[in-house]
């Protein structure tokens, strides 16, 4: 199943991608939302990020491509941050860079949805607590997090930084094996298959859920391939997953 959240004739829904049409859900997907019998073509409606997640939990440098690519030692366990649901941007919206003098770069990444409640969550059972998958940009001002705050919160959670979507993919995907794929106005920047992961998602979920209560609907980034690189006013950015479909912005 294909997820989506949209705005069709002023009102915001859940719904099913169905070819090139929509059916409304009645309620949230996770939930165990129902079709409500209508539908309406794709073209009608305003994809918006297929969930507002109460949190977002970032893994830094988990792909082995962007650890040799950075010629950084291989860590000994997951690196974790968060971004704030306020840094959620709908598909097609506008990437706002907050100084024109600093380094914002894109991110592609694979995000995880969690299902239901997970707390202390060992690595086997893991899985089982994943609703879906989707595309994240985990956008990153370089110059905040690395020359001006030495800390993380700013750098990655200024608004417009978590471009989220187009939808939630339930069994089109095989997470442990699909191919990631940014596009910088058109040109690929970065292709790598999830398979380059460090730390795969059971032990993500094991890690994080030993400090960190997860809720439904929060998603984890689980690293970006090597390639990420700066953005400037007037780009036009989009990252593909296999399975998933493409999520593509815009950068003011
Ligand atoms: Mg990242």
């Amino acid at each position: 199943m294909k997820y989506v959240r949209y705005e069709y004739e002023g009102r915001i829904r859940f719904g099913v991608l169905e070819g090139d049409r929509v059916a409304e859900l009645d309620g949230d997907f996770l939930f165990g939302a129902r079709k409500t019998g209508s539908a309406v073509p794709c073209k009608d409606v305003r994809l918006l990020a297929p969930y507002i997640p109460r949190k977002i939990i970032g893994i830094g440098a988990n792909y082995r491509s962007f650890l040799d690519w950075k010629k950084k030692e291989y860590p000994d366990h997951p690196g974790i941050f968060s971004k704030p649901s306020t840094a959620v941007l709908d598909p097609g919206g506008t990437i706002v860079l907050p100084d024109p003098s600093h380094t914002v770069n894109y991110e592609g990444e694979l995000a995880v949805v969690i299902g239901r409640k997970a707390k202390n969550v060992g690595a086997d059972d893991a899985m089982s607590y994943v609703f879906g998958y989707t595309c994240i940009n985990d956008v990153t001002d370089n110059t905040m997090m690395f020359d001006e705050d030495k800390k993380w919160t700013r750098g990655k959670g200024c608004d417009t930084f978590a471009p989220l979507g187009p939808a939630v993919v339930t069994d089109e995907i095989d997470p442990e094996d699909a191919l990631i794929e940014t596009r910088l106005n058109g040109r690929v920047v970065q292709h790598m298959s999830s398979s380059d992961m460090y730390f795969h998602i059971p032990a993500l979920i094991e890690f994080v859920t030993k400090y960190i209560t997860l809720e439904p609907g929060d998603v984890i980034a689980t690293g970006s391939p090597a390639g990420p690189g700066p953005l400037k006013p007037g780009d036009a950015i989009e990252v593909s997953i296999e399975g998933i479909g493409t999520l593509a912005n815009k950068v003011g």
